[in-house]
């Protein structure tokens, strides 16, 4: 299944590829499910059993009722999450890069849920030290407490994609960094284009992303080479905290962010950072400055 926020209603995505459309949930379940997509992880198993019936039973009704999926339009597919979970070098070539070490436990910083922008929306630069990370981002879709990681991936309402935006001169102030405040101006978490559960993957742990700034391409690897999994991820989060529906882990950076280049290169205004994953799709969110 595929959900996307289509200008702040919660929409199921039928079709594939270019003839992808979006059916409104609210009117066509007649009011059953939430129309808003933030309260929709509150309601995932409801949600997946009458998109498997509508699918099977209703397709008719379904085509008559799809739109076509205008980008512009869609916002975050998990617009009001309580808690906002990151994990800084999950990547081996990017913990090089940076010239730390791998580590041995997830290392977690927040980024505070004001940041979340859509997958079209335009990334306000503060300064002049703006870098990107994309990332695969796993959304909550049941309360999640201390839970083993066979079963991690049961809590998983799907993944979708993210940048997380990083202003590099806040984050490395003070010592130790304070990651957190770095990657929370506003803005600087889009997510999307739309949330794709996990049976739509071959192998949800092994799935391509990347991004280019302009017309480089800077930034592609797999999330198989993840040091800790999602499952992993999951299984150490919520043995602390309980994971709440809705919630967001971004989990981790490969390789080939701006500030560890020679020469350093960051964000400019203008510029188009186009993040793309495997059967997730592509977000296109443009660099202005900042006020
Ligand atoms: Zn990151």
């Amino acid at each position: 299944m595929k959900v996307a926020n289509v200008a702040g209603r919660l929409a199921l995505v039928v079709g594939e590829g270019a003839a992808e459309r979006a059916v409104d949930v609210g009117r066509a379940s007649d009011g059953r499910l939430p129309s808003d997509p933030g309260e929709a992880y509150g309601h995932w198993d409801e949600l997946r059993a009458w998109a498997a019936e509508a699918s099977a039973a209703g397709a008719r009704r379904l085509d008559e009722l799809a739109e076509p999926l205008d980008p512009r339009r869609l916002g975050e597919p998990s617009p009001s999450p309580r808690q906002v979970f990151a994990i800084g070098l999950n990547y081996r070539d990017h913990a090089a890069e940076a010239g730390q070490d791998v580590p041995t436990v997830p290392q977690v910083f927040t980024k505070f849920p004001t940041c979340l922008a859509g997958p079209y929306a335009d990334v306000v630069l503060p300064s002049d030290r703006v870098d990107w990370e994309v990332e695969l981002v796993v959304v909550i879709g049941r309360r999640a407490e201390d839970v083993a990681e066979a079963d991690a991936w049961s809590y998983v309402a799907g993944l979708t994609l993210g940048q997380d935006i990083s202003e590099r001169r806040v984050q490395f102030a003070t010592k130790p960094p304070q990651f957190s405040m770095g990657k929370s101006y506003p803005t600087f978490g889009p997510i999307g284009p739309v949330l794709v559960t996990a049976d739509e993957f071959a192998d949800p742990d092994d799935l391509e992303l990347g991004c280019r700034v302009g017309d480089e391409e800077v930034q592609r690897a797999r999330t198989s080479l993840m040091i800790f999994t999602i499952p992993q991820l999951l299984a150490y989060l919520s043995g602390i905290c309980p994971l709440l529906p809705g919630d967001l882990i971004f989990t981790g950076t490969p390789a080939g962010v701006g500030s560890t280049r020679n020469p350093r290169r960051y964000l400019q205004p203008g510029e188009v950072i186009e993040s793309f994953a495997e059967n997730i799709g592509t977000m296109r969110n443009r660099c202005v400055s900042g006020p």
